[in-house]
């Protein structure tokens, strides 16, 4: 395919990373998680760290302005020319409309807007079991995915905790925000012709051979353009 722009589109808890990151070993695409991106920063202690941790603490979405400048940059870089993968963002139209500007800007356009859907309450189970390693970010899940020792991550050995977003209260309020902020961007998709749906109740591997499976059929579609 000439090139591959795409975007992950599920509620928190969807496995919109686990399958970014699967995506990004098949496509050797570079892979930009807003949320990493945003709590590196604000471990790093950077000016977007400092802007960016009072709202992902209380659950809210950082404001556009402060996450459309880190993703424009990223797109335009060498390492993205082929495509990228965005887990993440856009989150608000506002934000998709900024990214409709940055890549046209390029003479490009994006491939597909992958929405991964998952039922509420498989969300919410998903979510309150989630356990994340303290160093590397390494995700874990109490019931679907254990740690070999309670409470250790398997990787490299340091503590697993509830990241604070992953608190009950917060779940719900990062609930809220997708119903209301993010999920007008599947009828903006849809109007553009890009948005791509898949199940995600099933396992990690079954969901990826899913969205291997559209990518195909995108590829050869377009090689029936040409
Ligand atoms: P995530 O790990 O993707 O669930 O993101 C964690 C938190 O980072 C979110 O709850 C938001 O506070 C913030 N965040 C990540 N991506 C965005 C975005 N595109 N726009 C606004 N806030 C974001």
């Amino acid at each position: 395919m000439s090139e591959l722009n795409l975007i992950l589109i599920g509620s928190p808890g969807s496995g919109k990373g686990t399958q970014g990151e699967s995506l990004q070993e098949d496509l050797r695409l570079p892979y930009y998680a807003t949320g990493d991106i945003l709590r590196a920063a604000v471990q790093e202690g950077t000016e977007v760290g400092r802007q960016a941790k009072e709202y992902m603490d209380r659950g809210d979405l950082v404001p556009d302005e402060v996450i459309i400048g880190i993703i424009s940059e990223r797109i335009q870089a060498e390492e993205a020319e082929d495509g990228f993968i965005l887990d993440g963002f856009p989150r608000t139209v506002p934000q998709a409309e900024a990214l409709d500007a940055a890549i046209e800007k390029l003479g490009r356009r994006m491939t597909a807007a992958i929405l991964i859907e998952v039922p509420t309450d498989e969300i919410v189970k998903r979510l309150s079991g989630r356990r994340t390693c303290e160093q590397g970010g390494h995700v874990f899940h109490v019931d679907f995915d254990p740690p070999k020792r309670e409470g250790i991550c398997d990787v490299d050995g340091s503590a697993l905790i509830v990241r604070d977003d992953d608190k009950p209260d917060v779940v719900q309020k990062r609930l809220v925000q997708y119903r209301e902020k993010t999920e007008p961007l599947v009828g903006y998709y849809e109007q553009q012709n890009i948005l791509q749906k898949v199940d995600g109740t099933g396992g990690p591997d079954d969901v990826a051979e899913h969205i291997r499976g559209l990518l195909a059929t995108l590829k050869r579609e377009e090689e029936m353009e040409m």
